[in-house]
């Protein structure tokens, strides 16, 4: 029997978490993905998703008399068109797991239909957004990071894993060029309420209590400036531990703090992060510091810089006066759903019956739901149209934004199974069928 004629491809980008990793080898036979080489185990799980199998959609579907039935594109395109154009207010929701030039496309249908646009930030790192427009973010590449930071603290956040590489390419043991014993030129603190895996390797494991990040980010702050604290303990740490802490983020030479949804989340939530970025620029009286977001879908960061482009906004944006509005709580997709002010909504690459509040998932189901996924989720089990896409980063080339705002070009590797068509290719289709419906 001949053997399989295996092609590999080299540099590729992992679409899967805020790290970009851009140093993979995909082995490739009979456009099926046979290894996945240097990526951690969640990237290269997405990779193998990229397979034929059970739960990858190979053409477009219509719900009828309760039951999704294959389809020709232009019945599905023309079905989704449909009740887009009918609806007077649209949710467009979604768009961080997909390549900027299909972004981009999302916000045009968004603005041709008058409707609310918004992405994942809104239920992860949108806090985080808030408090930069408040007060700034002094931020840096993750490569500074990696050459020059002697301090790295994780508050909130658990690489191992949520972002395994990121210890071994950016914070940990990685060797940099001004830190070249690796993890031991780093002291590495991490800040949770859990004693998480990221905590089990660092040097000192602070056990702050549940959602008073708030309280202890300002007790550190304080003593920063000078001031002698009258307390035992902070959020429950001791005043020892703080005392610590302070002398180390005083003492160190570059120090970063990479912050998750551990402190977005926690109660004060975006002021958690004003607080956070304020003792960050005060701690540059002292020696450099800096701050960034563990972003989690691998181009969030993308759909918020090609959202506030187009429109001067990063998420929560919406369109039913004919221009832009912005309000994270009145215009974010949990709310306009669990206030039932949407009457259709169109999902790009995302779950939100995954992981929005069960009242939200209720009203997404009442109205009519077009689902453009890859695979079958919850989100789409329940939609009306099913539009199946190409995995943007494995099967569609594209741009993405790696968690510290770097653009890297996403790679094709195989090709789509099935007739599936790209994200941005069917978002076009959807834009000229809309608009020949509309009369445009
Ligand atoms: Fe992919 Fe993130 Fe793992 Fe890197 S750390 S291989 S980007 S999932």
């Amino acid at each position: 029997m001949a053997a399989k004629k295996i092609k590999t491809v080299y540099d590729v980008i992992c679409p899967f978490c805020g790290t970009l990793c851009d140093d993979l080898e995909v082995d490739i036979a009979e456009n099926k993905v046979v290894e996945v080489r240097n990526a951690c185990q969640i990237g290269t799980k997405k990779f193998y998703s990229s397979n034929p199998g059970e739960h990858r959609y190979k053409g477009p579907m219509i719900r009828e008399k309760g039951e999704l039935k294959q389809v020709s594109w232009d019945e599905a395109i023309d079905k989704a068109a449909d009740i887009l154009a009918k609806a007077k207010r649209p949710l467009l929701y979604g768009f961080s797991s997909t390549e900027c030039e299909a972004q981009s496309k999302g916000v045009e249908l968004a603005e041709i239909l008058g409707g609310v646009l918004d992405n994942t930030a809104s239920v992860c790192h949108g806090p985080s957004l808030l408090a930069k427009q408040d007060v700034g973010q002094p931020g840096s590449t993750l490569g500074e990071f990696k050459n020059r930071a002697d301090l790295v603290i994780f508050w909130g956040s658990n690489p191992v894993h949520a972002h395994p590489r990121h210890l071994g390419r950016y914070s940990e043991f990685v060797r940099g060029y001004f830190r070249k014993d690796g993890r031991n030129d780093r002291f590495i603190i991490v800040v949770d309420p859990r004693n998480t895996h990221t905590a089990q390797i660092a040097d000192m494991y602070v056990k702050v209590n549940p959602s008073e990040d708030y309280e202890l980010l300002n007790a550190i702050r304080a003593m920063v400036r000078g001031v002698e604290l009258d307390a035992t303990e902070v959020s429950g740490v001791p005043m020892e531990d703080i005392k610590k802490i302070v002398e180390t983020m005083k003492s160190c030479k570059f120090g970063v703090i990479f912050f998750g949804m551990g402190l977005t989340h926690s109660l004060a939530h975006h002021r958690n992060i004003d607080a956070a970025i304020c003792l960050t620029r005060e701690l540059n009286d002292q020696t450099k510091f800096l701050i960034i977001p563990m972003r989690g879908h691998y181009n969030v960061a993308g759909a918020n810089q090609v959202f506030a482009w187009n429109t001067g906004y990063a998420y929560s944006i919406d369109f039913s006066r004919g221009y832009p509005r912005y309000n994270p709580g009145e215009f974010s997709s949990v709310e306009v759903l669990l206030k039932d002010q949407i009457d259709a909504t169109l999902v790009v690459a995302s779950d939100p019956a995954s992981n929005f509040p069960a009242a939200s998932v209720r009203n997404l189901f009442k109205h009519p739901l077009i689902a453009v996924d890859p695979h079958e989720s919850p989100t789409t089990a329940n939609a009306d149209v099913v539009l199946p896409a190409a995995i943007a980063g494995i099967e569609a080339e594209g741009t993405a934004y790696r968690m510290d705002n770097v653009p890297l070009r996403l790679r094709k590797v195989k090709d789509a199974p099935g007739n599936v068509l790209t994200d941005k290719v069917i978002l076009e289709r959807l834009i000229e069928k809309v608009k020949e419906k509309r009369g445009e």
